[in-house]
């Protein structure tokens, strides 16, 4: 069976770049792996609660941002969010909570409280990466595809913004550590714990534009959303049935099949049934994947080969937790960013160095009476997850060991908790794996440093002309927000709005 356009992956990229390509009338279809759509962005039922996947903080849903100008389009109305006020609480190891506002004023009085020893510097460096990272973010609603658009049209984009455009091409080679200087090891930390979860790098590697965006998102607005994301996905996936395409659930993809002149002419299921594509392929696996999988050892070029030998992802590790309503009244927000340690004289290592608390919403609290649903997110190394396991036992005696450490640790950081909060489950790199095939099981992209971000930004685009890439190892990055993006570029260059 032919189709015009086929899209691997029903994660929240594949499913956007259908639901695009579908409402502007290309004949589309999805092949998703699993039995529903959502990927990393999806829930998990155990006793009565249900589980975001993720940390369920969603950025970029008020009127003019992307979600909008996607929704826009679509046959379905976008799921019910409401705005997480605040976005976050930063708790510091001392127990002092820095909370995120939005107004400015606000904020900068929480971080003159929290940091009188850098005051000034530290809200010096606020209100310059407000500036930068509203300029960026103005820009990106006009240009969503930067990366890859004309000069011309990056020029024009850039002029509009006049008055920061110096900064903003100053800073463009720049880390966040560079913008930092007068700011005391505290207030670093404080950054870097933020970084570390919007960018997966510290201060010291993370690209000083990409942070000045990445710290600005709480401060503009963060939602949570009915359902979780989960709702995002069903909403996705319901548009592209209504607008006339095709949704294929349990139909894992082997490979890219090839014509003799070396196009892709569509994609092998582990079926053995082969679906042809007359236009084009959309690969929503991570860059990893759609060459090591999709497009195959023989036909990925030497120089792909190398760059991505040479990316890093993180793993996660997760605990889903029930959480008494009465003890979530002790807590300062639903979401709590907590750093752990301050790591004097040492490298930033996140993996036991933070995690994030994040508590379904009082209207929407995904569980039994008088409980909340929890999910805690912490970093960890994937590739532990993945050598020296001769049986399942082995696995099964890391997820413990790792379990009792963050309990402790989280009890120690959160003594508020008590004995309400119980543990339901946990999620190793291993879940992610067996989940959305990933490799190694590592999620939320690759980290922002200077070597992978702005001109050195992988892109939609792919050793083959009709073979392109959605999700968040590409341009823009990581995030819900983000890999929409990633798709509406795609979208356009297939079948542009309004061109059929
Ligand atoms: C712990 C954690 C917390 C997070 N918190 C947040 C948050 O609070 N806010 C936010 O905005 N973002 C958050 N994120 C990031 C966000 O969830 C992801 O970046 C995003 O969902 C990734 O979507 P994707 O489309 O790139 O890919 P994926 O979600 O990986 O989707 C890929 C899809 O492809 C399918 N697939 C794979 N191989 C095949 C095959 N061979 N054939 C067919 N199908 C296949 C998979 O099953 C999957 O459905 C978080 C991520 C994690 C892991």
């Amino acid at each position: 069976m032919a189709h015009e356009v086929l899209v691997v992956g029903g994660g929240i990229g594949g499913l956007t770049a259908a639901a695009l390509l579908s409402a502007r009338g290309v004949n589309v279809c999805l092949l998703e792996k699993e039995p529903r759509g959502g990927g990393c962005a999806t829930t998990s039922e155990r006793f009565g609660y249900t589980f975001e996947t993720g940390a369920s903080l969603y950025a970029s849903w008020q009127t003019n941002e992307i979600h909008a100008r996607v929704f826009s389009e679509l046959a379905v109305a976008p799921p019910e969010v409401r705005p997480a006020t605040p976005a976050y609480v930063v708790r510091l190891p001392d127990g002092r909570d820095v909370i995120v506002a939005c107004d400015d004023e606000e904020f900068y009085e929480n971080l003159r409280a929290a940091f009188p020893e850098c005051a000034d510097a530290g809200v010096k460096f606020y209100r310059e990466i407000a500036a930068v990272g509203s300029a960026l973010r103005r820009i990106a609603r006009r240009v969503p595809d930067l990366r890859t658009a004309s000069l011309a049209r990056a020029l024009r984009a850039a002029l509009s913004e006049a008055r920061v455009a110096r900064r903003v091409l100053a800073g463009l080679n720049h880390t966040a550590a560079q913008h930092l200087s007068g700011t005391s090891h505290r207030f670093r930390r404080f950054i870097d714990v933020q970084l570390q979860i919007f960018g997966q790098r510290d201060s010291s590697a993370c690209a000083y534009l990409y942070a000045a965006v990445a710290l600005m998102l709480p401060r503009w607005g963060m939602y949570a959303m009915r359902g979780g994301a989960a709702s995002l996905a069903d909403a996705l996936t319901e548009s592209i049935r209504k607008s006339g395409g095709t949704v294929r659930f349990n139909a894992p993809v082997l490979r890219l099949a090839y014509d003799a002149q070396g196009l892709a002419i569509g994609v092998d299921l582990l079926s053995g049934e082969r679906v042809e594509a007359t236009r084009a392929v959309v690969s929503n696996l991570t860059v990893w994947d759609t060459y090591g999988k999709l497009v195959g050892a023989s036909r990925t070029p030497d120089s792909v080969r190398r760059r991505l030998k040479d990316l890093h992802g993180w793993g996660a590790y997760l605990l889903y937790l029930g959480l008494d309503e009465e003890t979530r009244e002790h807590l300062p927000a639903d979401h709590i960013l907590a750093l752990t340690d301050w790591q004097e004289n040492e490298v930033y290592d996140p993996e036991s160095a933070q995690f994030m608390f994040g508590s379904a919403p009082s209207w929407d609290t995904r569980a039994p009476e008088g409980k909340r649903a929890v999910t805690v997110s912490t970093f960890t190394e994937s590739s532990q997850w993945f050598s020296f396991h001769e049986d399942e036992t082995e696995h099964e005696e890391q997820d413990q060991a790792m379990l009792e450490t963050w309990w402790e640790r989280i009890h120690k950081a959160m003594p508020e908790l008590g004995a309400g909060v119980e543990v339901i489950e946990t999620a190793t790199p291993r879940t992610f794996y067996d989940y959305t095939r990933r490799r190694l099981g590592m999620v939320g992209g690759v980290g922002q440093s200077l070597d992978v971000f702005g001109l050195n930004s992988l892109t939609h685009r792919t050793a083959l002309t009709n073979l392109f890439m959605v999700g968040d190892t590409v341009f823009p990055g990581q995030g819900v927000a983000a890999v929409t993006q990633s798709a509406l570029i795609v979208a356009n260059e297939i079948a542009p709005p309004g061109k059929r």
